[in-house]
């Protein structure tokens, strides 16, 4: 058995065949794991004995001639910034390096409930904030696709488990672009569903207005099988929307003949030439599969960095305040008052990246500065939202690069943070109107890197993004 080689449904197939059992496939999916994590560092832990319970779990239903659940058997990598319980979960920070939390997320228990088996907790960058996960308190991951190059960030790991094929599948999060540009540095699919689609509950908060959980894989089939297990409305996040899940493997084996799809100039411009020629390559195959390209202009893209490293740094100042020497177990033993108690904490506990974003988001929602920084800010995402939905009232879809060039090599950027910012410039607009957004493999640069293409819909159209993912892929615009 090649854990590498398997996708959901072959799984599905297997252990109805009783070619293997979902046993079988949690030893090997662990062995496999174990043998290449001294290389890549994608999992901060393996987690041998749940995953063990949960397939003999789904050994006794098959034998019981039960329905074991859509993801029956499906190694899973979970980013350690998704809550598991009884199962450490770190965030990549030295802060939570011993918390053991006491509840599932809700993605996890659904997931879980599907019959899938978590392989691991994968590395990301400490609370999510990054491009590369060099900020991982727990040392940096290596793109499995070049070594030495980084997975892309944050959700690192994430993807990194999945393009090495340890995990048929994983979950990420994404505030500013952390699952579509590590699954575009790592060749594989990731998906931002729109704001609400999926509960928050047990994701530890970034910038809880931009932070959403969603799906890695390596083809569209499983990705869409995976946000139909996780979507939908959970009363534990009033922000989950009541909105109906339709069936996003169908959706994707739908035709796209017909469709309108934009191009939004503005996200051509600054892109490097390798990773140009991709994106054109894969336009092409849109306008072959009968698409209409049409040029849009989404006017208010040059102010999204700026917008959102207010609004993010904002909110992260105020959701990581709540790490005080007093809750989730790290105190400095330096300490001998309680004012010292919460300065060493905090300054032994974060890192360098996370110290900056909770100064600058103390500043901007700082009197005298909130009207000049944070709520101009939250204008300006209106009018990037608004954006889109201007764009949307042309077009069925928006196709754009993910990321301004292909994987960069570990330490490259590490010295120039504003560097790094730059890096998310296309897709942190979609984060910021909380549209659905996909990165889909589009081709390779000259040096072998992969390339991932941009799908963008309206709000809740996961299907209608699904659609031109899975024709794009069956059209052979990326090779599984
Ligand atoms: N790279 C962006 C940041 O550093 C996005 C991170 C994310 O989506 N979690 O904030």
């Amino acid at each position: 058995m090649d854990v590498r080689q398997l996708t959901i449904s072959a799984i599905r197939d297997g252990l109805r065949a009783r070619r293997f059992s979902a046993a079988e496939l949690a030893a090997e999916a662990l062995r496999f794991a174990a043998a290449e994590n001294p290389g890549t560092n994608a999992y901060l832990r393996l987690c041998e004995e749940r995953a063990f319970t949960q397939a003999r779990r789904v050994d006794q239903q098959l034998a019981a001639g039960e329905e074991p659940g859509a993801l029956a058997g499906v190694p899973v990598g979970v980013k350690d910034v998704i809550v598991t319980k009884d199962i450490t979960t770190t965030c990549g920070s030295k802060m939570l390096e011993n918390f053991v939390p006491p509840y599932d997320a809700t993605a996890v228990e659904r997931l879980e409930a599907a019959g899938g088996l978590i392989v691991g907790k994968a590395n990301c960058d400490e609370f999510a904030m990054g491009s590369s996960n060099e900020n991982s308190a727990f040392g940096s991951v290596k793109n499995p696709v070049a070594p030495d190059r980084v997975p892309g960030g944050s959700s690192g790991g994430s993807a990194a488990c999945v393009a090495q094929g340890t995990a048929v599948v994983s979950l990420g999060s994404d505030t500013g672009g952390s699952i579509r540009q590590p699954a575009s540095f790592c060749g594989v699919v990731g998906v931002t569903p729109t704001y609400g689609r999926v509960s928050r509950y047990g994701l530890v908060a970034f910038a809880s207005s931009l932070d959403h959980i969603g799906p890695f894989a390596r083809n569209v089939d499983d990705a869409a099988a995976l946000l139909g297990v996780i979507a939908g409305r959970d009363p534990r996040d009033a922000t989950s929307a009541d909105v109906p899940v339709p069936d996003y493997r169908a959706a994707a084996r739908e035709e796209i003949k017909g469709l309108r799809v934009g191009l939004p100039k503005e996200y051509l411009e600054g892109l490097e030439g390798d990773t140009r020629a991709q994106i054109e390559k894969g336009v092409a195959k849109l306008r072959e599969l009968g698409c209409e390209i049409v040029d849009v202009s989404l006017p208010y893209t040059e102010y999204a960095i700026a917008c959102y490293y207010i609004i993010c740094t904002a909110e992260a100042s105020a959701n990581l305040a709540r790490y005080d020497g007093v809750r989730y177990t790290m105190r400095s033993p330096r300490a001998r008052t309680l004012a010292e108690m919460y300065r060493l904490t905090r300054d032994e506990g974060f890192g360098a990246e996370v110290k900056r974003r909770i100064m600058l988001g103390t500043y901007v929602l700082s009197s005298g500065y909130y009207d000049a920084y944070y709520l101009k800010a939250q204008r300006v995402r209106t009018l990037i939202a608004r954006d889109f939905a201007q764009a949307f009232e042309q077009v069925d879809a928006l196709a754009a690069p993910v990321s301004p060039f292909p994987a960069f090599r570990l330490g490259e950027k590490l010295d120039d943070p504003l560097q790094m910012y730059l890096s998310d410039i296309y897709t942190i607009t979609g984060s910021l109107a909380g549209i659905p957004c996909m990165s889909v493999p589009c081709g390779t640069t000259k040096e072998g890197l992969p390339v991932g293409m941009q799908i963008l819909t309206k709000h809740f159209d996961e299907a209608g993004m699904f659609r031109i993912a899975g024709a794009f892929e069956r059209a052979g615009g990326f090779a599984v």
